[in-house]
């Protein structure tokens, strides 16, 4: 799980830095663009301006030469200042200029255009203004631009141009002069050059860095004409990060862009030099205006991320919550059984991990329902199901808060018991017991359980999941020996344990080998003539000695070995019984014990009676000895095998009657030709009024439903006598005979 959010988060977080990414080259590439868009804005500009300067002024040479020379032609200057109708006539087809006039070499102007107020004509060599321009005019041999100041004569501003005419000799004879507009009214120079607050064109000398035009929002000539230009900011330009060199510049005659720190503000443009006309060209823009623009676009653009990031985001973190839910399921799933709602087998060892890391003492009680089997088989598995909710319901209740339920198997249940005291475990276990053997309020009908308990307590019986588990068990099947019972796990359970593996070890081999034996023991009438025998299983092994049938046979029907014992038994009892009255040729019965286990198997039946036949037994001389359990569960199943075998003259016999749970009407409804007294009855027929009492008690069950009846185990005259007296017959025991292989069985296990 949380690999999978680390990695969904991980994958978040590279979206995330792709995201950021893109997002700055896209800054950047707004910002190149706002950029290489004002370059070729400003470039464009510069060339068209520079271009139609540079077309005016070479117009304007010509014509002032032109003119020059004409006026010369036709006569000298006069003595005086005068009007020309002739310049008159000019000026009205040149309305790029406001006014026209000729000077002598020393300044005086004598020949003017009527715009020009005779009375206020200024001497151009005394003027500040206009002195030393008027000496570069008098030294060039092209028109030179002079700077742009207010001529009060014409009552206006101009750019003067001014062009010397020569003699033969090269002597300056007169200079032509053209006052240009920048009133904007004709020609190229008005103020909507620019456009923008931040915006501006500029006409710049280039020998002293006087400003001759600007054209710039709120920007008047009166302003602009005392702006002078640094040299190191006009003609040594730095074109940071530029393709032209600064030195290269003023050979250029295509604009070059550049960037440029000025007055204490920063300025993007292109400028363009006229070589001819000594004069620059510039159209620049403020940078902060740019910056305005970027960081509106930037802005838009980092809306739109962090309004897709929180969007992004929203989205993982549903995912991511979805993803927790489901592995939360997921995991309650894989810890908890489906059935009942109660912890499973991982949830338990989860939980008996986390007590252990915490070396907290905790009591394991493993819980089986005795006899499940026979509910699910009597009312079917959902009935067999509800059950197992009820009980799993049941166990909640008995258990603490913080305590554990688990269900390991069909009807095997574990408690996880926190706080354990030690000294009172047993009546702890005790009191479980009593409060798990209350009736189970289920829809149909309330149903009495027994339950065997096993209990384990960490760490004084394991330290692990596994030998918790197993103690708990290796108790539960003390418990399980006498039923509904519980049992605390001790040492000696696990000796028990491992002699157990060993005797179902050593009686597969045995029994694969044929080494187990039978013995026969005489049944005998009143008069103590024998009538039958009961057959009765020994085994002698090398390794273990003599085993008891009560341990081996409760071991075979734990470990599957039970059908394999059972069909031994049959046989060899069958056949040695068959060969020995054979002998004798008399209809003696032969008494069999069956286990339950037998009786479950497919074709019983048949397989007795083929026995039977084979070795020329009737089935009347038959006697099958059970055990109550057999009818506690499977008890339809049961009730089927036993008619069909009765039918054919099977007699059936309960064996240790009086030790179970047996009920009179369980007698009545069953099959049964025979009883037999538990010989616990007979070893206390003569000094315990219990067992006399019981004894009589059974002789009377017997005769009312016409059942016959032995006693087992008699030992003594006195018991015989005692039981004559009562009402017995038919008898068993030492005092008759003891068990003996039959004495034509050549082989003995002694
Ligand atoms: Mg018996």
């Amino acid at each position: 799980m949380a690999l999978l959010k680390r990695n969904l988060w991980t994958l978040f977080l590279l979206t995330l830095t792709a995201g950021s990414a893109i997002l700055v080259l896209l800054l950047l590439s707004s910002w190149q663009s706002i950029v290489a868009e004002q370059k070729s804005l400003h470039s464009a500009r510069v060339a068209l301006v520079a271009q139609s300067m540079d077309s005016v002024l070479r117009t304007q040479e010509l014509l002032l030469t032109v003119v020059g020379r004409e006026i010369l032609r036709a006569g000298d200057l006069p003595q005086s200042p005068q009007h020309s109708p002739e310049l008159d006539r000019i000026l009205q087809e040149n309305p790029v200029a406001i006014g026209l006039g000729m000077a002598r070499a020393d300044g005086e102007l004598m020949l003017v255009s009527s715009s020009l107020n005779l009375d206020l004509l200024p001497n151009l060599l005394r003027t500040e203004t206009s002195r030393d321009s008027f000496q570069e005019a008098l030294a060039a041999d092209t028109m030179v631009l002079g700077r742009t100041y207010f001529m009060s004569a014409m009552n206006n501003w101009v750019i003067p141009v001014r062009k010397a005419l020569r003699g033969p000799q090269g002597d300056v004879i007169a200079v032509m002069m053209s006052g240009l507009r920048i009133d904007g009214q004709a020609g190229i120079l008005s103020n909507s050059l620019h456009s923008g607050a931040y915006d501006r064109v500029t006409l710049a000398r280039a020998s002293d860095g006087h400003v001759q035009f600007m054209s710039e929002q709120g920007m008047s000539p009166e302003q602009y004409f005392k702006f002078r230009y640094q040299a190191e900011t006009l003609i040594d330009q730095n074109p940071e990060w530029e393709s032209l060199p600064p030195a290269d510049t003023p050979q250029s005659d295509t604009p070059y862009t550049y960037r440029i720190h000025r007055d204490q503000q920063n300025y993007l443009g292109a400028a363009q030099f006229n070589n001819r006309f000594q004069m620059w060209v510039m159209s620049e823009t403020l940078m902060r205006p740019l910056w305005v623009m970027f960081f509106k676009n930037a802005l838009l653009y980092i809306s739109i991320f962090l309004g897709s990031f929180v969007a992004l985001f929203i989205m993982f973190r549903i995912i991511a919550i979805a993803e927790a839910k489901r592995l939360k399921e997921l995991m309650y799933l894989s810890r908890h059984d489906e059935l009942t709602g109660v912890g499973n087998r991982s949830g338990l060892s989860a939980s008996i991990d986390s007590l252990l890391r915490r070396k907290q003492s905790f009591m394991v009680a493993v819980v089986n329902i005795d006899h499940f089997r026979g509910v699910n088989d009597r009312f079917g598995q959902e009935y067999g199901d509800q059950v197992l909710c009820a009980f799993a319901r049941r166990l909640l209740s008995v258990v603490g808060e913080k305590d554990v339920v688990a269900r390991l198997g069909a009807d095997e249940f574990v408690l996880l018991i926190k706080a354990v005291n030690l000294q009172a475990l047993e009546s702890h276990a005790r009191q479980l017991s009593h409060q798990l053997d209350k009736p189970l309020e289920l829809e149909q009908f309330p149903l009495q359980l027994g339950v065997s308990i096993g209990v384990a307590v960490c760490p004084r019986d394991g330290d692990s999941v596994n030998t918790l588990l197993r103690s708990a068990h290796l108790a539960l099947y003390q418990a399980k020996k006498s039923r509904n019972d519980w049992c605390l796990y001790r040492e000696e359970l696990e000796q028990a344990y491992i002699r157990r593996v060993q005797v179902e070890q050593r009686l597969r081999k045995a029994l694969n080998l044929g080494q187990l034996t039978m013995v026969f023991q005489p049944q005998v009438d009143h008069v103590k003539v024998v009538y039958g025998y009961e057959a009765l299983v020994r085994w002698y092994d090398e390794e273990l000695g003599q085993v008891g049938p009560d341990e081996f046979v409760g071991v075979a029907e734990s470990s599957g070995l039970m059908p394999a014992l059972g069909r031994f038994v049959m046989e060899a009892s069958v056949r040695e019984f068959s060969e020995f009255v054979g002998v004798q040729g008399e209809m003696r019965k032969l008494a069999v014990n069956i286990s339950v286990l037998q009786f479950l198997q497919p074709g019983f039946a048949n397989d007795v009676l083929s026995l039977l036949s084979r070795y020329a037994l009737s089935p009347k001389q038959l006697v099958l000895e059970m055990t109550e359990s057999l009818f506690i569960s499977n008890f339809d199943d049961v009730l089927a095998v036993l008619n069909e075998l009765r039918e054919q003259g099977v007699r059936v016999s309960m064996d240790d009657f009086g030790t179970g749970y047996s009920s009179l009407s369980l007698l009545r409804n069953l099959p049964l030709d025979e009883l037999k007294i538990d010989k616990s009855f007979i070893d206390g027929l003569l000094d315990d009024h219990k067992a006399q009492n019981m004894v009589a008690s059974i002789i009377s069950i017997a005769r009312s439903h016409q059942l016959e009846l032995v006693a087992e185990g008699v030992e003594t005259e006195g018991q015989y006598l005692a039981l004559m007296a009562m009402g017995c017959t038919l008898f068993q025991g030492y005092y008759f005979g003891r068990p003996a292989a039959f004495p034509v069985e050549p082989k003995s296990p002694h």
